[in-house]
């Protein structure tokens, strides 16, 4: 596995590989990986000839406020597990070598990355787009891949890509979660013991609210009553939202028939914990 940190070597690497006839696929991570990332490798693994994985805390994501000096960070289990999934190479840049000190180019989604996490986080969309797009040039890739964890960045990031016509396929991974339903996360590490089974409130009311949708439940505010309901009983610090979206538009669906996204972020303790949970309201085949 190659490890590499200047974007023009990521860059000559990938040219050689496109000029061999290979194809790329990107995976971009902030690190600190987890049996989620590792889903996504895979998925690269069954997609393309050649994988390339990204490990970049990148700081234009962050609000002034945010975690990024404390984010989880172990770069040498991260290459490690790279090197058993047979990932080609690993980029893992400076934030200095992906910004020029007058850096001054940004790209903004206006419509989908203006509720939800993006209504609470205000640069943090425009900084993954910028950051996808770097990286989308600097591999080259054909295909990236992109976890329905992130729902809102899934969406967005197909939308930069749609609107401003960029050669690549954006590949969805399946949301993976611990066995007592945890979505997994870097920023679990931060839970203490009691925060983390406190934190199992959002993955239970996204369960019951999933179920009462099987039911027959199409009406937001029960949907969304459900998970208020856990996070509530868990006595969560703070409830940025919990929102049933229409997946198209990312506004708030009139009612959870069609293709609906059921999304939550909150704080257990001092950790902010997002977690969501698609419902499709497509008739059954006859
Ligand atoms: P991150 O390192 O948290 O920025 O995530 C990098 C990529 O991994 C993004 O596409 C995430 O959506 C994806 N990802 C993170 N956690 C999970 C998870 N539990 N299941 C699926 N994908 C995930």
């Amino acid at each position: 596995m190659k490890i590499l940190t200047s974007p023009a070597d990521l860059q000559a690497q990938a040219a050689a590989w496109k000029k061999a006839g290979e194809t790329i696929i990107l995976v971009p991570t902030m690190g600190y990986l987890h049996e989620g990332h590792l889903s996504l490798i895979r998925l690269a693994r069954r997609n393309g000839d050649r994988v390339v994985v990204s490990i970049f805390v990148n700081p234009t994501q962050f609000g002034p406020t945010e975690d990024l000096d404390k984010y989880p960070r172990d770069f040498q289990r991260d290459a490690e597990l790279c090197r058993q999934e047979g990932v080609d190479a690993l980029f893992h840049p400076s934030p200095g070598e992906m910004y020029a000190p007058d850096f001054s180019c940004w790209v903004q989604e206006e419509s989908l990355s203006q509720t939800l996490c993006g209504a609470f986080r205000p640069i943090h969309f425009r900084g993954v787009c910028t950051v996808c797009l770097k990286l989308f040039h600097l591999s080259l890739a054909d295909g990236a891949v992109f976890g329905k964890k992130d729902a809102q960045q899934l969406l967005v990031i197909q939308r930069m890509v749609r609107d401003l016509n960029v050669p690549i396929r954006i590949i969805p991974a399946p949301l993976v979660r611990e066995e007592d339903g945890l979505a997994r996360s870097s920023r679990n590490k931060y839970l203490s013991a009691q925060e983390r089974v406190r934190a199992l409130a959002l993955s239970r009311g996204l369960f019951r609210a999933q179920e009462a949708f099987q039911a027959g439940e199409r009406r937001p505010e029960a949907l969304t009553g459900l998970v208020r309901q856990e996070l509530e009983a868990v006595q969560a610090e703070k409830i940025d939202y919990v929102e049933l979206m229409d997946r198209d538009t990312l506004r708030p669906a009139g009612s959870a028939a069609g293709h609906t996204l059921l999304a939550v972020a909150a704080y257990i303790g001092k950790t902010r914990l997002i977690d969501n949970v698609f419902l499709d309201d497509t008739p059954a085949c006859p």
